[in-house]
């Protein structure tokens, strides 16, 4: 479509464009035209031209997100979500996904292994069960029986990555690289309805079993219609143990900005957990349309599509400097 623009902005962005900077830093009761959709990291821009194909149609957030995320699930050259996703320190590559509509309504499903697009299980969880998580051998036997199809998902790429780790089997989280990553997905729709989700394959090499907060339901994505939503991304363990999008939803609840929430949000983190090495970035939407990002160290990219345009952007962060 012409009128749509992306624009790729990786430096300084908030402090060189004061429009941005005035967006970031507004006022909760500032209402921005809807839709909007906001996503974790790089791979954000891609995601968010998928979910504005549905929500420029009329399409509801709900859709939006599915769509957006699922894009990211299904290329095989992204080795932190779906198919090509890094496996476990076994060789099993296993997901984690969740979804959550305007109405409260959840689904997840973790440790799911043969699907290239568990976001979408997730959905069926929601939509098909009177439950809200479905795990492993019973999450994959769900899928089945739902019509999704059995697929190899780890890549050459992702098994060659593998064996080079173990001739090390060295575990350490590297920061803001293909360590880890995640796609977490906020939108707003033209009814102002808000949905988000959220999908990996977790941390590369983890321990087999290992769920991180991505699949939890108040840790890697909460959505509260009335107040806003958010996600996270970075070190599950650290959002799991804080509930991390539930705290920066509930905060946006008690009056604090879609930014402020999420720099109280890091803080929290900052003062009770061990951070050392580590990164967590949140990222939220208030019902208003404001947006907010913070991270614990420099590097968290988030891609924010609305008016039309779609801006990769910089999160400011905790630990300041490169
Ligand atoms: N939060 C994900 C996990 O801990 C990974 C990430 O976002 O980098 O599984």
């Amino acid at each position: 479509m012409n009128s749509r623009r992306t624009f790729i902005k990786t430096t300084g962005v908030l402090s060189l464009i004061p429009w941005l900077t005035k967006r970031v830093k507004a006022k909760s009761n500032q209402i921005y035209e809807a839709p909007i959709v906001v996503s974790t990291w790089n791979f954000g821009i891609e995601a968010n031209e998928a979910a504005w194909d549905v929500l420029s149609e009329g399409g509801s957030a709900l859709d939006a997100v599915e769509n957006g995320v699922r894009i990211i699930e299904s290329d095989p050259e992204e080795t932190s979500v779906g198919i090509g996703g890094l496996p476990d320190r076994d060789g099993h590559v296993t997901l984690d996904a969740c979804i959550m509509d305007d109405k409260g309504n959840a689904g997840s499903v973790s440790y799911l292994q043969h699907i290239e697009n568990p976001i979408s299980v997730a959905r069926k969880v929601m939509e098909e069960t009177p439950h809200v998580m479905l795990s492993g051998q019973g999450a994959l036997q769900f899928a089945l029986e739902q019509g999704f199809r059995k697929t190899n998902l780890l890549t050459d790429k992702a098994r060659k990555a593998w064996e080079a780790w173990t001739l090390t089997s060295e575990y350490k989280p590297i920061i803001n690289i293909e360590n880890h990553d995640t796609i977490g997905m906020l939108a707003m729709d033209q009814s102002r309805k808000l949905s988000g989700a959220c999908t990996t394959s977790g941390l590369a090499f983890k321990m087999h079993g290992r769920v991180g907060d991505s699949p939890i339901i108040g840790a890697g994505l909460f959505v509260d219609n009335e107040v806003g939503a958010a996600t996270a991304t970075g070190m599950g363990e650290l959002m799991m143990k804080t509930l991390g999008a539930f705290l920066v939803v509930e905060f946006m609840r008690q009056g604090k900005s879609a930014q402020a929430a999420c720099e109280a949000a890091i803080q929290r983190i900052v003062e009770t957990q061990d951070y050392e090495d580590m990164q967590v970035g949140y990222l939220a939407l208030d019902k208003q349309g404001n947006v907010g990002a913070y991270a614990i160290r420099p590097g968290f990219s988030y891609a924010l599509y609305q008016n039309g345009e779609n801006v990769l952007l910089q999160a400011d962060s905790y630990i300041k400097g490169k």
